[in-house]
């Protein structure tokens, strides 16, 4: 049976159990999930057995999925609503598992609404196509028609930087598409997946169509990647971890979203305190913890005095703590490990790499406080590698083409947000930058959650995902042809 999580609330300590099918399931281990603020307890989850995956998988394929167009669309803009009518519960939720301040979970439950009332928006729409056939000398009296049918048994892997997010990209496009979904939520912030999980079968979802495993990676990660009955494996995460799935998912589908390393380039025209404005939000936000973050601020020299100085004050007055303080802008980052390594690579690029160090780099545990550097060398690993936490490091470039040639020189290419009115240098930018989106007077990560969103080169093969493009990648199109006297 099922409770909601509404029933749950009771208490801060959840003890899960997979969702088999819908079903309650326990494992002999467990694993701990712990609030990165002050290490507590915030609740344990199964670790889950290839046995498991393989039992999920096993009903996915079996199970074909009816549901008409509208039984879809209720299901979906059932579960917008629920989501938001819980909002309190699930923010508080989302911070005590990820460490993110309240402020940026509240805002991802709604980006999670903006998902799901897409979902059942689109999935009213059919995209099938028609072709007449009496086109050419050769031609026939018949129609050719496409339609799109659901791949059936997908495969879903996400990360902890958004937890609830990440999981409604995979879940709502597969659902508008009538397939099943075997999700593995990070064992970092399992909590927030199985309460959205609940919340899908409260609005209707078959239970069939989704299971839940929580579990760790080095158990249950290629059961995931190779089980031969998943049609297509979905992951957002590291570059690393990608390139693994890509190697060893074979002749299997896969849509990968890795990481960034995304710039925000300031030309000399640019009205320098909106661009100082989008340097510091796109850099904290989230605790920097996007993939779309802004990690590498490209800023020419002649105005580069005058800008760091605003981007200085901005970051000075954002509050950085415990993140379950209404009043909190930056929470933690996702544990103290990390927090070190962003503290390492600054002291590096200042010891090493001559950069100047203006505020911050104070860790304290896993709060890694907005810290910016200036003078930064684009070859430190601060800015040459994902730095996946709020720092805000400053590279002086001479003019366009140097910012084009600094932003081009990492391995990844994801997005990039390009302050300037001048229209010559936004279609260069748009030309030149070699990434997935380019955001003229915007950061990196904006977009809607519908519109296609995705990187190239490390950052992923080019498939994009959002609600309409990931509906895409989870069908199949069908071509049939008739007769048409
Ligand atoms: P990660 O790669 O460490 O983990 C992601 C998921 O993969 C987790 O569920 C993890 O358990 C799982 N995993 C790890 N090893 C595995 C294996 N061997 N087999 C199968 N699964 C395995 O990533 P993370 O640290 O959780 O997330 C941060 C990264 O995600 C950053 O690089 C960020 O840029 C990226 N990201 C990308 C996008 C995008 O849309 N491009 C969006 C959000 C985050």
């Amino acid at each position: 049976t099922i409770t909601s999580s509404s029933e749950r609330a009771g208490s801060d300590v959840r003890h899960e159990y997979l969702r088999i099918a819908g079903k309650k399931v326990e494992t002999k281990a467990r694993l701990e999930v712990r609030f990165p603020w002050d290490n507590r307890l915030v609740g344990t989850v199964p670790r889950a057995t290839p046995e498991l995956v393989a039992e999920a998988f096993q009903i996915a394929h079996d199970y074909k999925p009816k549901l008409t167009r509208y039984q879809r669309q209720q299901i979906l803009l059932k579960t917008a609503d629920l989501l938001v009518s819980r909002k309190e519960e699930l923010s508080r939720l989302i911070t005590l598992e990820s460490g993110l301040c309240l402020k940026d979970s509240a805002y991802e439950v709604g980006r999670a609404y903006d998902v799901f009332t897409f979902a059942g928006q689109l999935c009213m729409l059919d995209d099938g196509q028609t072709f007449s056939c009496d086109l050419t000398p050769h031609g026939k009296s018949r129609k050719i028609f496409t339609l799109r049918q659901p791949l059936n048994a997908i495969s879903a892997i996400t990360p902890f930087n958004h937890p609830l997010n990440m999981v409604a990209h995979k879940l709502a496009p597969a659902f508008a598409t009538n397939n099943c979904v075997v999700l593995k939520p990070t064992e970092l912030t399992p909590l927030t997946a199985l309460f959205l999980a609940d919340t899908l079968y409260e609005a209707g979802l078959p239970p069939e169509m989704l299971s839940v495993i929580t579990g760790n990676p080095s158990d249950i990660g290629d059961a995931m990647i190779v089980d031969p009955r998943a049609d297509l494996v979905t992951f957002t995460g590291s570059v690393r971890v990608g390139k693994y799935i890509a190697e060893k998912a074979g002749y299997k589908r896969i849509v990968l979203e890795l990481g960034g390393n995304d710039p925000l380039i300031v030309m000399e025209d640019a009205d320098l305190d909106k661009a100082a404005e989008l340097a510091v939000a796109g850099a904290t936000k989230n605790s920097g913890q996007r993939c779309t973050a802004v990690k590498r601020i490209l800023v020419v020299d002649k105005v580069a005095d005058a800008f760091v100085e605003r981007v200085l004050a901005k970051a000075k007055k954002l509050k950085a703590g415990d993140p379950l303080d209404p009043e909190t802008d930056v929470g933690t980052v996702i544990h103290e490990r990390a927090a070190t390594l962003f503290q390492n690579r600054v002291s590096e690029a200042v010891a090493k790499h001559g950069a100047k160090l203006l505020h911050g780099n104070d860790r304290q545990g896993a709060l890694f406080p907005p810290t910016v550097v200036d003078h930064v060398d684009p070859q430190a690993e601060l800015v040459r590698e994902e730095t996946f936490g709020p720092a805000i490091p400053i590279i002086r470039v001479k003019d366009i083409n140097h910012a084009i040639q600094v932003s081009n020189s990492t391995a990844y290419g994801l997005s990039s947000g390009v302050c300037t009115d001048r229209l010559d240098y936004i279609t260069k930018f748009v030309d030149e930058l070699q990434v997935g989106t380019v955001n003229v007077w915007e950061v990196p990560g904006y977009r809607i959650e519908m519109s296609p969103f995705g990187g190239i080169k490390d950052s992923g093969l080019g498939y994009k995902e959002g609600v309409l493009e990931a509906m895409k990648s989870f069908t199949n199109v069908k071509t049939w042809s008739l007769p048409w006297p």
